[in-house]
């Protein structure tokens, strides 16, 4: 659960900060639109963090992935662009951190095979977040992908043998099924030295669940969410037509109180305040207060990041190498990884 995998992820730090040398991170998205404050504070922070400590990172653009709720992957090049803008505009350094996409890299849709012979279907059918994503997705019929992906990112996580892997709470069952697709795989094909996988571990920020304008989690795909590269005045906009509640005094509450208690922990985070504090000071001057302390907050802190954004986005011919670059050398690592399942399988060529 969320508590365990909270606990796991202090200890994790200290292992981290003392030999950042042992680790290799991968985290990544889906090109379904630009990013937003939940993948700051769930994960692009962590993600810095850990490319700052020392710690080699891997980024994938998990673009076949966005076929798992949706006929047609919509405006894919201009969201796979904005997506390396936003890296680059948070501080990941395409120099330290691969930034690749799946369609590039072949070697990940043969590891998949194995890998499905390694789960049951039954194991498939009971994760949580596939379920949500199913009663949110605008097909009308459930596709072998949806109930498959959480297969192809264990493929994703185990082609450079990542073992630490910093997402958001919806990302934990994923996490789960790698490690037992690592572990079984590992057993299975035992190689008479070193397994060939390690079982990674999953690292929850402070934030692993930012909730949208809505109350729901923040989604690009849900119209909830608030982009890192909004104006301000779009911003202020969407705040403003957040949802709240009928009690006009101001608490922070996340369980009683989702919708205002989502808006109270953004400003929090924001301004790296206590929420309970930032929810007393405003208090009694209701919700209205509350989004104009939002957006004041909001649009400070992401100041800075649009500015570099704006920035980026004037050489995309650099983005277009950053991609190229990073996916040469995702591809050189999957072919040797692919090359070590081959022989642990005995007979495969
Ligand atoms: P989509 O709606 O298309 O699924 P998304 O907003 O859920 O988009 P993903 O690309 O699926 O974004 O997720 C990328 C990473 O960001 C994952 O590690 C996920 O856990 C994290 N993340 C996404 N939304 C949030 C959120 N609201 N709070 C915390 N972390 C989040
Ligand atoms: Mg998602």
């Amino acid at each position: 659960g969320t508590s365990a995998a909270r606990l796991r992820s202090a200890e994790l730090e200290e292992r981290i900060r003392y030999k950042p040398g042992r680790f290799r991170v991968l985290t990544g998205d889906r090109p379904t639109g630009p990013l937003h404050l939940g993948h700051y504070f769930g994960t692009l922070h962590n993600r810095v963090r850990l490319q700052d400590l020392g710690v080699e990172g891997f980024l994938i653009i998990a673009d076949y992935q966005v076929l798992t709720d949706r006929d047609v992957a919509e405006r894919l090049v201009e969201y796979v662009e904005g997506l390396v803008l936003d890296y680059l505009a948070v501080g990941i350094d395409p120099d330290r951190t691969t930034i690749f996409t799946h369609s590039a890299i072949p070697a990940l849709n043969q590891l998949l095979l194995p890998f499905l012979s390694l789960v049951s279907v039954a194991e498939l059918n009971r994760n949580p977040t596939v379920k949500d994503e199913i009663a949110h997705s605008r097909q009308a019929a459930v596709s072998g992908l949806m109930f498959t992906y959480p297969a192809h990112q264990a493929a994703d996580i185990l082609f450079c043998k990542g073992n630490l892997v910093p997402v958001g709470q919806d990302q934990l069952p994923h996490v789960e099924l790698t490690r037992t697709i690592a572990r079984r795989f590992n057993e299975r094909y035992p190689t008479g030295g070193s397994p060939v996988f390690p079982v990674p571990d999953a690292l929850l920020s402070a934030a692993p669940l930012l909730l949208g304008t809505d109350g729901s989690k923040m989604s690009k795909s849900r119209g909830n969410a608030i982009p890192l590269g909004a104006s301000a005045d779009e911003t202020a906009r969407l705040i403003r037509a957040a949802r709240t509640d009928a009690d006009r005094h101001i608490t922070y509450d996340p369980v009683a109180r989702p919708g205002v208690a989502g808006l109270v922990l953004l400003a929090a985070l924001c301004q790296e305040r206590d929420p309970h504090a930032v929810a007393d000071e405003i208090g009694a001057a209701g919700a209205a207060a509350l989004k104009r302390t939002v957006t004041e907050a909001v649009n400070e802190f992401l100041a800075p990041i649009r500015a570099r954004r704006t920035e980026y986005a004037r050489d995309p011919e650099r983005v277009r190498r950053v991609l190229r670059a990073g996916n040469e050398r995702a591809n050189a690592v999957a072919d040797e990884t692919l090359r070590e399942v081959r022989t642990a399988m005995r007979g495969m060529y």
